[in-house]
């Protein structure tokens, strides 16, 4: 079967391992949340192949390995708050939410927000609020976050997402031009933050008022 067990196991062991993702809870979720229910049904047979796929709007559904490593970039214990900007589909959120306490995911299209809570709802992801709304300049009622992750490219770092990261906490965002951008991780530490460089990526625009003009 193309949308069974078998087919994200070998998913986890040839996409994401063997590219060096390690992180044990990292690969289990990704071995339990059912990507083919976060896309449209005629492109269910594609849901655990090596791309992203199109979710309507003109935005995507991120590779597996990109959402694998950007996940493990997070260093999730189980006992954190984390934010999602640009909820999609829901599947990040799904594996945010196996992985954390709590995640808060943010949508700037009504239609994708409403179809991610709807599949988020049906598999029991209690554990996960998805709003509508500029992503970019975060969740200020519910900072700060031990995590947030931006999943759509822009020119610059978010400032209100820094500002909203906890003591030691973890922020991976895509940032560059248009066609390209460099996964940078940030961390929060006692003095400021550190960067860290985690390679090039290829993410669909991240629209607001710290991202790109529409
Ligand atoms: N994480 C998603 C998933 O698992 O399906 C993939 C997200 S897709 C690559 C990027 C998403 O960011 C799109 O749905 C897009 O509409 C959204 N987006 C872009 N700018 C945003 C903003 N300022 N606030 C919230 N969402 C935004």
């Amino acid at each position: 079967m193309k949308n069974s067990q078998r087919a994200r196991d070998r998913m986890v062991e040839t996409q994401v391992a063997a590219r060096g993702v390690h992180d044990q809870r990292v690969l289990e979720a990704m071995r339990k949340v059912p990507r083919h229910l976060f896309v449209d049904e005629a492109l269910q047979d594609q849901a655990y192949n090596d791309h992203p796929l199109p979710i309507g709007e003109k935005q995507t559904i991120s590779q597996p390995y990109i959402v694998a490593l950007m996940t493990q970039s997070l260093e999730l214990a189980g006992n954190e708050k984390v934010l999602e900007i640009g909820t999609g589909s829901g599947y990040q959120t799904a594996v945010l939410a196996e992985l954390a306490d709590r995640v808060y995911s943010i949508e700037r299209y009504p239609a994708l927000a409403q179809r991610a809570k709807g599949t988020l709802q049906r598999l029991g992801y209690n554990n996960t609020v998805v709003r509508v709304g500029d992503g970019s300049l975060g969740w200020p009622d519910d900072a700060p976050f031990e995590g947030i992750i931006v999943t759509a490219g822009t020119p610059k770092i978010p400032q209100p997402l820094v500002d909203q990261l906890a003591v030691s906490g973890r922020l991976v965002v895509p940032v560059g031009d248009r066609y390209s951008q460099e996964l940078i991780l940030v961390r929060r530490v006692a003095e400021g933050i550190t960067k860290t460089n985690m390679g090039g990526v290829r993410f669909v625009d991240l629209i607001g008022t710290w991202g790109w003009k529409e």
